[in-house]
């Protein structure tokens, strides 16, 4: 048994559901597999329909008591969490490795990226300010304030197991919302040890059910949330397709959505750009994580009078990347999330090269010592053309694409012509470049950078992006706002009731 299951205290099987006091589960087992290994780490008895009943209702009740908290007071429970989860980021980091594959200083990483927005969130909440007005009548004082919503909802994906909820949860905490958990089933007992830690200091503070999460089938516990009129915030990271049903059917209801969909990044790099930055951006931004990021690279411009050096040496380091256990020292790429991602990367790779993309690198499913697990693909370099049909999916493994192009306009419309607007970033050291890209012509993504890569982001900064991406904002500036409702006010304390505009209506005495 791994010693993070005991420091953690994950039951075999770990509860599908957990609410306060009260957890279990009446479904089938789910296995969680190290897809670097295929070993069982252990089992999960999945929530059923009717364990959604009881956690729903019991955060819906939650909430009448949490709401009424003062917001620092809120803080302070939030700031606990932050302290439990410093006390528990290794076995929680080694968790996360075993789970997902990522390497354990990512693992750590992400982690300590839960414990950042729980600070964040900390200081938040003595920060959810709303703003006065002057009126246009005398005696009149108009402000707007910002209330809790209810019980959000939270779907996640398997490639940030943790730090994704607590985008959510911290935040949404401090805001007075309840909230329910729907993780992916690909990482289960991440969400469990994650959630168990939360609900002990929950429930020390007296407001056991303030988090509840819930493992299960998506037609068990997934879609409920989506036509649940209790749950008036449905926040859902994952695939754009995933993120088209959620956004559709909460609108139904006239719900809300956070959307933090797929990503389809590219790094532009111009030929005056500082080509050793540029080089170790394009690695770790497409291989890193083993391409399983939102923010991942997936597509390379290359401005024509440095392409083939940097092509040369994207193909040289990409040699000496080490791919193996995430656990290991060196280790620079890991596996990916399981067989099907493996089929998919495959799949890929064929598809492109029918569509005319050359491979530079890469481009098989490793296999033998140390990669039985079947879940383990080289790191990919593909050279092509800008009209590539390829190049407008996201395909969530280490294919990378490198395209050239004339001049900084071309680069600029070959970023923005895809359907998904996460991150992008430019390699440039001339200031006009840099600022034409982040002007309203430059890129159409919700992040931009200069001489940084596309992944890596820090919770200080809002993060999301536009088109199919699906316009959420999560972490940090006011980001806050999605979790609350605007509530207008305005108070008469004169003894005369003017209308605004002027409007005349005497009804006399
Ligand atoms: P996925 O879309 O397969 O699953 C995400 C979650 O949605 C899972 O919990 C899944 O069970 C749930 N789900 C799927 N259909 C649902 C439905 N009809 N109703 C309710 N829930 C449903 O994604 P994945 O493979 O776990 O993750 C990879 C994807 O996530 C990539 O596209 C990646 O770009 C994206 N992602 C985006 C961000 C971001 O912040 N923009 C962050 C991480 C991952």
């Amino acid at each position: 048994m791994h010693a993070f299951r005991e420091q953690l205290g994950l039951a075999d099987p770990a509860p599908g559901f957990l609410c306060g006091a009260e957890s279990g589960g009446g479904g089938a087992l789910l296995e969680s597999r190290n897809p670097a290994t295929g070993e069982l780490l252990g089992r999960v008895r999945q929530a059923t329909r009717a364990d959604y009943e009881t956690v729903v209702a019991r955060a819906a009740a939650a909430f009448e008591k949490w709401r009424l908290v003062p917001a620092p007071q809120r803080g302070e429970i939030v700031r606990q969490i932050g302290d439990e989860l410093r006390r528990a980021k290794e076995p929680l980091a080694r968790l996360v490795t075993a789970e997902c594959g990522k390497l354990l200083t990512e693992a750590r990483g992400e982690v300590q990226e839960m414990i950042d927005i729980a600070d964040f969130a900390v200081g938040l909440s003595r920060q959810l300010y709303g703003l006065t007005m002057h009126s246009e009548r005398a005696s009149h004082r108009m402000y707007e304030q910002w209330h809790p919503l209810g019980v959000v909802g939270i779907i996640s994906a398997f490639n940030f197991p943790v730090a994704v909820w607590s985008w959510n949860a911290m935040l949404a905490a401090v805001c007075g919302n309840a909230m329910v958990w729907k993780p992916s089933p690909k990482t289960p007992l991440s969400a469990v040890a994650a959630q168990q830690i939360a609900t002990r200091v929950l429930a020390r503070n007296g407001h056991p059910d303030v988090m509840g999460l819930l493992i299960g089938e998506v037609a068990d516990v997934g879609e409920p949330l989506l036509d649940d009129k209790r749950v008036p915030l449905v926040s859902a990271t994952g695939s754009c397709a995933m993120g088209r049903v959620v956004g559709e059917r909460v609108a139904r209801r006239f719900g809300r959505t956070l959307l933090e969909l797929g990503g389809n990044n590219a790094i532009l790099v111009l030929d005056d750009a500082d080509l050793g930055l540029a080089l170790r951006a394009i690695a770790f931004g497409a291989a890193g994580t083993a391409g399983q990021r939102c923010t991942t690279t997936r597509r390379v411009y290359l401005q024509k009078g440095i392409a083939a050096t940097l092509t040369a040496q994207l193909v040289k380091a990409y040699g000496s990347l080490k791919i193996g256990d995430p656990l290991a020292e060196g280790t620079l790429v890991g596996p990916l999330i399981d067989r099907a991602a493996v089929t998919g990367y495959e799949r890929a790779i064929t598809q492109a090269q029918s569509e005319g993309a050359t491979l530079l690198c890469g481009g098989k499913a490793l296999s033998g010592k140390g990669f039985e697990s079947g879940c383990f693909v080289e790191p990919t370099l593909m050279q092509a053309r800008a009209d590539l049909p390829q190049l407008q999916h996201e395909v969530f493994a280490p294919i990378t694409y490198l395209i050239e192009v004339a001049d900084l306009d071309e680069a600029i419309r070959c970023n923005n012509g895809v359907p998904q607007g996460l991150s992008s970033a430019l390699f440039t050291l001339n200031l006009r470049h840099a600022e034409r890209f982040l002007s309203t012509a430059g890129s159409d993504c919700g992040i931009a950078n200069i001489n940084i890569g596309t992944s890596g982001a820090e919770i200080g900064g809002a993060f999301g992006g536009e088109k199919e991406t699906g316009g959420g904002r999560e972490a940090g500036s006011d980001s806050w706002k999605a979790y609350m409702r605007r509530q207008t006010c305005t108070i008469n304390w004169g003894t005369q009731l003017p209308l605004a505009q002027g409007v005349v209506f005497d009804v006399g005495n």
